[in-house]
């Protein structure tokens, strides 16, 4: 995997990933997506979630209570905008997905909001 090579990312899953930005709520081609698949890295192709933890948390982003495995993604502290937050990584790539909250769903108790640019659906 070469994270220099993102040439085939537009220009705003290139804002997203590599400049940390955020999508507009509910402007995901994938907040709706039920399809049966895995959710990917748009920049390195690492599987990152499954469709099976995928939920419908009404925030407007596509949310997940799980990872793929625990090598998928990384958290980091995010201090910026005021707020203390954890922002999740592509494990493989670190290409900023999204942040990560403490008020999921059972079992996990977690929500991944990650942003729909972030991703790519390989459908099963
Ligand atoms: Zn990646």
């Amino acid at each position: 995997m070469n994270k220099k090579n993102l040439d085939h990312l537009s220009k705003e899953q290139h804002y997203v990933t590599q400049e940390r930005g955020t999508e507009a709520p509910f402007s995901g081609e994938l907040l709706h997506n039920k399809e049966k698949g895995t959710y990917q890295c748009v920049c390195c192709g690492a599987d990152l979630f499954s469709s099976n933890t995928k939920f419908d948390s009404g925030t407007g982003w596509p949310s997940f209570y799980d990872v793929m495995n625990s090598d998928a993604v990384k958290v980091k502290v995010d201090n910026s905008h005021g707020m203390t937050r954890e922002e999740v990584l592509c494990g493989y790539c670190e290409a900023h997905l999204g942040h990560v909250f403490s008020d999921g769903p059972q079992p996990t108790g977690l929500r991944y909001c990650i942003n729909s640019l972030s991703l790519d659906f390989k459908q099963d």
